[in-house]
């Protein structure tokens, strides 16, 4: 027989629930007095590590909101001894408008060169929409925030390079295969690792 039978069993279930949560510990988090602990790799804010971007413009094409802004010109940069001088991009305006940004991460995962990165800084709101249009130096400067990539996992899948390089010595054909332990990911400051 179920005990939904018994008179007053819904109310001492109901009361024993109670008790149990009363006393069960707090897990209210007190921000804004105390800062979440949030994981590293959270997704808060973009920084922009401006020397290392090309003006591919990868990011603001794949970006499925169109809140990236570049704009840049060309410059020649004398090259020793090259018999011409060289074409740069020089980078003229880098944007990104929060209001718009829907934190989906493509643009940091298609940058070919490290540019972008994920910080998990979040408090960035404003009283006027208009100023979540975050520009170039004001993208710069999340990159301080930023954390190092994660340590390296010895266990960890080889990279591109690697497979690639062990395959062709299998087939003979090609330079001996580096071990696959010996993958090592930049540990360092930030700007330095890989986009993540
Ligand atoms: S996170 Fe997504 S929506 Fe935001 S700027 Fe990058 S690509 Fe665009
Ligand atoms: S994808 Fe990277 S290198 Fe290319 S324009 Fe965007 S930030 Fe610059």
């Amino acid at each position: 027989m179920s005990d939904s039978g018994v008179p007053g069993s819904g109310l001492a279930k109901g009361l024993a629930v109670t008790l149990k949560t009363m006393t069960r510990r707090s897990t209210t988090q007190q921000y804004p007095d105390v800062a979440p602990e949030l994981p590293p790799r959270s997704r808060g804010v973009i920084a922009l590590l401006a020397e290392n971007c090309t003006v591919c413009m990868l990011c603001a094409r794949e970006c499925p909101d169109w809140c990236i802004y570049i704009d840049s010109h060309k410059e020649e940069v004398a090259v020793p001894g090259a018999a011409r001088p060289r074409q740069r991009n020089m980078l003229d305006r880098f944007d990104i408008d929060f209001s718009l940004c829907m934190y989906c991460g493509i643009c940091v995962e298609v940058c070919p060169f490290d540019a972008l990165y994920w910080s998990p800084e979040f408090e960035y709101a404003e009283y006027d929409i208009r100023d979540l249009l975050h520009d170039k130096d004001h993208l710069g400067q999340w990159m301080a925030t930023v954390p190092p990539p994660p340590a390296h996992d010895p266990n960890g899948e080889p990279s591109k390079e690697e497979s690639t390089a062990a395959r062709k010595a299998a087939a003979g054909s090609g330079p001996a295969a580096r071990p696959v332990t010996s993958r090592v990911r930049p540990t360092a400051a930030p700007g330095e690792g890989t986009a993540e």
